[in-house]
């Protein structure tokens, strides 16, 4: 399994589009992995989650091929996450000509919760795009159901976050591979836990919300580092991680008080790689 971080943070971005603050201005002058755009994964070639307004960006910059994509899976609507205007273009001709013998006849196949698809009704309405069929296929899923998209069998569990979106973080599984995305959350709820624990599946791979970074109070809505090093080691403790598991933090804000440069030595030692805009791994 393959998986590409085409944007690494928080909402505001790093540096944040109006901010002067320390970390911002660090993130100018040193430029590369301690720039980062809002919030967006790619397994393989044709899964894709979260659709930010940097998707066009990712395209332009990482060769993000959007034809390829059968499975768009949404965390939730917050605008770093999903920016339904940009999918307007994939439902007229007027804007996508899909060709004849091409891979795009069949609809792009979008997960997410009914309280995070409400904020696409506005845009589809405004716009007054005639929606083709096999443009976009909307699948409103259930918190604890799994369900499978060409070919990977995918299951939403509860985030601690924005309540009234019905946030979701989630395992992904293919080829004997699983993967927890866990983006955005705080500390996860119990019955996420109850469910990583009954599952008893080992995760290869995981990616921790990093938010508030080196803020230690927080748990809630997002994790800093102390939060991400206890939810690692309960997932060690419970049977859900090993040491063959690859660890990320992910998802950063200025708020959180350092850039990739510092953070990497530091989250190194409590055994977290940092994600930064176009890393790739294969595992
Ligand atoms: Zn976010
Ligand atoms: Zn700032
Ligand atoms: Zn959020």
């Amino acid at each position: 399994m393959k998986i590409k971080y085409l944007g690494t943070a928080a909402a505001e971005g790093t540096p944040a589009l109006f901010c002067s603050c320390e970390i911002c201005e660090k993130a100018r002058r040193l430029g590369g992995k301690n720039i980062r755009t809002r919030s967006q994964t790619l397994i393989n070639d044709d899964l894709l989650i979260d659709f930010p307004a940097d998707t066009y960006m990712h395209v332009l910059d990482y060769g993000l091929d959007l034809r390829k994509i059968k499975t768009l899976l949404i965390t939730h609507g917050h605008d770093d996450h999903f920016y339904p205007f940009d999918l307007v273009y994939r439902c007229s001709p007027v804007y996508a000509v899909f060709p004849d013998n091409g891979f795009s006849k069949k609809p792009l196949e979008l997960y997410l919760t009914r309280n995070s698809g409400k904020i696409m009704r506005p845009y589809f309405k405004k716009e007054k795009v005639k929606r083709d069929k096999n443009a976009i296929n909307i699948n409103y899923i259930k918190k604890f159901k799994s369900f499978v998209s060409n070919g990977y069998t995918v299951t939403p569990l509860r985030a601690s976050h924005a309540k009234f979106l019905d946030p979701v973080i989630y395992i992904i599984q293919k080829d004997n591979k699983a993967v927890l995305y866990a983006h955005d959350s705080g500390y996860f709820p119990e019955d996420s836990w109850n469910y990583i624990r009954q599952s008893k599946i080992v995760f290869d791979f995981v990616s921790l919300d990093c938010t508030s970074t080196l803020k230690d109070e927080a748990y809630e809505y997002h994790m800093g580092l102390k939060a991400c090093c206890d939810v690692k080691s309960r997932l060690i403790k419970e049977g859900g991680a090993n040491k063959n598991t690859i660890f990320f933090v992910n998802h950063f804000s200025h708020n959180g008080k350092t850039v990739y440069d510092d953070l990497k030595p530091l989250a190194e030692q409590y055994g977290f790689n940092v994600s930064y805009d176009g890393l790739e791994i294969e595992f």
